[in-house]
């Protein structure tokens, strides 16, 4: 590869060949423990290009990267991977005042105006490289998988990437590997969490929440339902989950336990599929259990569309007796239109509800209107999260008795849900 083809066009920077060509260099020499990786990009730069034209917006970039260069010590060294996206290998001892520099570079728009000088903040990933490695790509890998953070998930202007992030991710890359083996090899697992009557303290229902146990160890759905989401394969584990639950049930009903009705979440991402609601239907059929048995868990949305899906989709399952609950009431976005709208037989109340410490009289007003109106409509009502009595006592309050949180239990391996199934009323409480 000739030089100009490890540069960057327009900044004359090295690119991600030239880059990982230098961070191989000090890894070679030994050096590249004495950095600080960073990987960083414009705040709002879309929005520089859309107003002023992408002409400026390059001018923009120059002048900026000027002023980073100017930083610069001889050892240190400074990519352009394209766009607005940036690498750069910093000594350490220099850091926080490289993430000064970028929290505010002064550009010149050359509109020649008194506002005419635009301030440029920038989101910044980074990694302080304590300990030698061969890849020479982590450089940029693992500083980026930090910037998502900052950006997506933390919503801060600095993250340095930890082992945590970095177990997810792979994790999460392991989930899309391994998805197709995983669930041929029965490597997903449903766990059941009790839905209680505090009143009578008695098991009254469970949902079915699945379980990845992979290399031994068990994960949580918030890892690896994400990407799946993300892929559009989520739909074959949630009727994976739904087969599961309902070979439980029947093998109970063979055993002479009887059992109560789980309920199993279908992602909004499902109602894609146009044929959802037949193949739940299906599903429940062959299994030859009572449809009273089961009822599927679905979140509201904002998008219009998916909305229009969701509605059908229910309506859908009711013209097919199938239960149906709105799961996560209360949280993000909710509106009383769901309870005229849609034929759903269960509300589930948000844990965001109930997770404060002390109630308000506003809270216990919203919270009492709504039970009533569920109520009014023919709905049941369960509330989730509930951990603490004082809780229990609040929500029996405002009318809603059913429960489903840490107070009684976990989500239990089906052999330990089975014994509450047998003995279903809870001594404490
Ligand atoms: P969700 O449907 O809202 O499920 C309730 C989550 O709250 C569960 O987390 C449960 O363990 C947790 N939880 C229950 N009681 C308490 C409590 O008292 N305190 C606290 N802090 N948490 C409590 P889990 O099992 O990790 O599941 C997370 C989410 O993953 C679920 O939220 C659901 O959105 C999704 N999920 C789980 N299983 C499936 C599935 O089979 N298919 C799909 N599409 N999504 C699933
Ligand atoms: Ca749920
Ligand atoms: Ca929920």
């Amino acid at each position: 590869m000739n030089s100009d083809q490890m540069m960057h066009y327009l900044t004359g920077l090295p690119n991600a060949g030239g880059y990982i060509k230098r961070v191989s260099d000090c890894i070679k020499a030994g050096t590249i423990t004495e950095y600080t990786a960073f990987y960083f990009n414009l705040k709002g730069f879309g929005n520089i290009n859309q107003r002023y034209g992408m002409e400026s917006g390059d001018r923009i970039l120059v002048q900026f990267t000027d002023k980073v260069k100017e930083f610069l010590m001889e050892d240190e060294i400074l990519g352009h991977l394209g766009g607005d996206n940036f690498v750069a290998l910093i000594k350490k001892d220099r850091k926080e005042k490289f993430c000064r520099l970028l929290n505010g570079i002064e550009v010149d728009l050359g509109t020649g105006t008194d506002n005419s000088k635009l301030k440029i903040q920038s989101t910044i990933g980074l990694w302080d490289i304590d300990e030698p490695f061969d890849d020479p790509g982590e450089a940029i890998g693992r500083t980026s998988i930090a910037l998502q953070h900052a950006k997506h998930i933390m919503h801060v202007p600095v993250v340095s990437v930890t082992q945590d992030m970095l177990n997810k991710v792979s994790v999460q890359k392991n989930v899309l590997e391994q998805y197709q083996s995983a669930l041929a090899n029965q490597e997903f697992l449903v766990f059941y969490q009790p839905k209680v009557d505090s009143r009578t303290n008695t098991l009254v229902g469970a949902e079915g929440l699945v379980r990845w146990k992979h290399d031994g160890q068990m994960v949580s759905p918030g890892v690896f339902i994400p990407p799946l989401e993300q892929n559009g394969e989520i739909v074959l584990l949630d009727y994976y989950v739904l087969k599961r639950a309902c070979e439980d049930i029947k093998r109970w009903i063979s055993e002479g336990i009887e059992p109560v009705c789980i309920s199993v979440n279908f992602s909004r991402k499902d109602l894609m599929d146009a044929d959802l609601a037949q193949n739940i239907d299906r599903i429940i059929t062959a299994s030859g259990i009572d449809k009273k048995y089961i009822e599927i868990e679905v979140t509201e949305t904002v998008d219009e569309q998916e909305h229009g899906e969701l509605a059908r989709f229910i309506s859908d399952l009711y013209d097919r007796n199938i239960m149906t609950a709105i799961d996560d009431f209360g949280a993000g976005y909710s509106s009383l239109a769901t309870l005229r709208e849609f034929k759903v037989h269960t509300l589930k109340i948000d844990r965001s509800f109930i997770n404060t410490k002390e109630f308000s009289w506003k809270d216990e007003i919203i919270l009492r209107d709504i039970i009533h109106m569920a109520h009014g409509l023919n709905m049941d009502i369960v509330t989730e999260g509930v951990e603490r009595d004082d809780q229990i006592a609040f929500i029996n309050k405002v009318g809603c008795y059913v429960i489903q949180g840490f107070f009684y239990d976990r989500p239990l391996p089906v052999e330990e849900f089975e014994d509450r199934l047998k003995d279903k009323v809870y001594k404490k409480g």
